[in-house]
């Protein structure tokens, strides 16, 4: 091969790279079918040819807009739409002729992200029985379970808050399809990164345990209290007229 053939397969091969980095970059969040690895693995081995998205018996994939590179054409879950049904033989993946869907012993096993909840939003924390969310898992009791206490302030009412399992959660999605709140936005989202949905269920209760320790100060400070801006629990702890 000549030199200059040499340079111009070598530059073919680094903005080829470049590509796939920049459509990782895009497609990061997407979310992808039961037994996709991370993106970039996922990118490399999925040859769009659809059979996953032909396989679904719910039509629960489809192909991807707003991508670039080597993600234009791949398979994506709207799950507020459609969420996957966890099949029990999950057909996707054997209908995968690449590995981009590797092979997965139980449907228990699938990790397509993790469900998060807005505790600002979610109505069954703010004392209203709901609990939709969690009669739509396929996994109840394992991947969701309902946390039952009394409502901060009130000595009559209870609160049966949905809580998520991290490490049970398949990020399916079907709690997201079926949640009863999407104003301002829905109240449970599937992130894709594992490690930063913990972060986000982290900082949501500790969300929550400030709003309670704010609302403490209701009693005393009602100034202080309307100045930092009090939500959610302030109305549970104030004095109904
Ligand atoms: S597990 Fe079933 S519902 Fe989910 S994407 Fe695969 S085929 Fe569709
Ligand atoms: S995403 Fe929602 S419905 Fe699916 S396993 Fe997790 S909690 Fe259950
Ligand atoms: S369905 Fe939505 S509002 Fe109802 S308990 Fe679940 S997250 Fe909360």
């Amino acid at each position: 091969m000549k030199t200059s053939e040499i340079v111009a397969v070598g530059a073919g091969a680094v903005v080829g790279a470049q590509l796939v980095m920049a459509a990782v970059r895009t497609s990061n969040s997407v979310l992808r079918p039961p037994g996709a690895k991370d993106e970039g693995d996922f990118l490399s081995k999925c040859i769009k040819c659809g059979k996953c998205i032909e396989a679904c018996p719910y039509g629960a994939l489809h192909v991807t807009g707003d991508m670039i590179g080597s993600a234009v054409g791949t398979p994506t879950l709207d799950v507020r739409n459609q969420a996957c049904r966890l099949c029990e033989d999950l057909p996707c993946i054997a209908a995968c002729p690449t590995g981009a869907l590797c092979e997965l012993d139980n449907r228990r096993d699938v990790r397509m992200g993790l469900a998060v909840i807005n505790r600002d939003l979610c109505i069954a924390v703010k004392a209203l029985r709901c609990e939709v969310c969690y009669r739509a898992c396929p996994l109840i009791d394992e991947a969701i379970h309902i946390e039952y206490k009394m409502r901060e302030g009130d000595a009559i009412h209870s609160v049966f808050e949905p809580v998520i399992d991290e490490d049970k959660c398949t990020g399916c999605g079907l709690c997201v399809e079926r949640c009863v709140v999407d104003n301002p936005e829905i109240a449970i989202r599937i992130v894709r990164d594992r490690d930063e949905a913990k972060r986000l269920i982290a900082a949501e209760k500790d969300k929550v345990l400030e709003a309670y320790r704010l609302a403490e100060t209701w009693g005393s400070n009602p100034d202080e209290y309307e100045r930092k801006g009090g939500s959610g629990p302030r109305d549970m702890s104030k004095p109904q007229a």
